[in-house]
């Protein structure tokens, strides 16, 4: 990929006309993070550029060593001979699909994360059209096919009222950015039907940063770890709390699940006996997958993460794009990763 417009380099990816690294792993003067995700934006560049409607999470999550530049959606920012601009990719708030234009006209997008499914704590998708699409590929398998959220939250409700009528608080294990939120935001459009919801103090500073930007919640409250779970609560938590001291010593009084895309996985449940799974991901499925990659209308496809073989083949053999698989020398990301 020598002459390209962007080129893989140890530090990361890279576009010589803009002088910027797109998500690096390794430091490097100036970055554009796509979102606020732990394997996307680190704290490893003097100055970045990201969506103005994700600069709260960044700062909640990279404090304020960084300086960071927001761009509108859509805004047009010369940098070097090539023009970038961020366009939203759903996932979670603020996250952006990267556009680089060259000075010959040659367009690249690089996906970052996305979902095509529209919800209310995010901004929707938008197909960008592009000669060359960088397209993440986590859930890149036939076997994954999202249900609608909707669906989804009323088997969280049933489940909830079911533990409520035990007696029992329903502790839902969901990243602390993106996933918590999602669930939050669902929440509020039942109103007074809501359960009552408390939430673990960790997940408090990215809440506030999706409030900043006018996303509604369901009405909450900081959880009490000292004490014992309050019966029929909702309790949101990250995942680090599950197998917890708390969470242990108080396991009779907790019913608990973990709401993730990994839970379509028989193996991943069966690892946590005890814990029900709630299938809801972040991430685009394989309809969404192949849907997205299509709108772009990119005669090369270049996948990372995940099983990129699998998508790869069925672009070039169904659809009869060029397309293969990028290799990124940065973190290998497996069912466990923030998605
Ligand atoms: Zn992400
Ligand atoms: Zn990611």
């Amino acid at each position: 990929m020598s002459a390209e417009l962007l080129t893989l380099r140890p530090e990361g990816l890279y576009c010589a006309e803009a002088d910027v690294f797109i998500d690096p792993w390794r430091p490097v003067p100036r970055a554009i993070f796509t979102h606020g995700h732990a394997d996307h934006a680190r704290a490893i560049a003097p100055e970045a550029i990201a969506a103005e409607r994700g600069l709260g999470i960044l700062r909640a999550r990279l404090g304020e060593g960084i300086r960071l530049q927001g761009l509108a959606w859509g805004e047009r920012l010369r940098l070097g001979s090539a023009i970038v601009s961020l366009h939203p990719a759903s996932h979670v708030l603020g996250a952006a699909q990267v556009r680089v234009e060259s000075a010959r006209g040659e367009v690249w997008v690089v996906s970052g994360d996305y979902r095509v499914a529209a919800d209310a704590s995010c901004d929707a998708f938008e197909p960008v059209a592009c000669h060359t699409f960088i397209s993440e590929c986590t859930f890149g398998l036939p076997i994954y096919r999202w249900r609608p959220q909707a669906e989804v939250l009323n088997e969280i409700l049933a489940w909830w009222q079911q533990g409520a009528a035990e007696g029992r608080a329903s502790l839902i294990y969901a990243y602390a950015l993106g996933k918590a939120q999602r669930i939050l935001c669902a929440l509020a459009d039942l109103g007074r039907d809501a359960p009552p919801v408390q939430v673990h103090r960790a997940l408090l500073p990215l809440l506030e940063a999706y409030e900043a930007q006018g996303i509604r919640f369901a009405p909450y409250t900081p959880a009490d770890l000292t004490a014992a779970p309050t019966p029929g609560v909702l309790f949101l938590a990250p995942p680090a709390v599950q197998g917890s001291a708390w969470a242990t010593r108080h396991r009779r009084l907790l019913q608990q699940a973990t709401a993730s895309g990994w839970m379509a996985l028989r193996g991943v449940r069966r690892r946590q006996p005890g814990v029900r799974g709630f299938v809801l991901s972040d991430h685009a499925d394989w309809p969404g997958l192949t849907q997205a990659i299509e709108a772009t209308g990119a005669q090369r496809v270049l996948l990372t993460h995940g099983a990129t073989d699998t998508l790869a083949r069925y672009l070039r053999e169904e659809r009869g794009i060029d397309a293969q698989g990028l290799r990124m020398a940065g973190p290998i990301r497996d069912a466990g990763v923030e998605e």
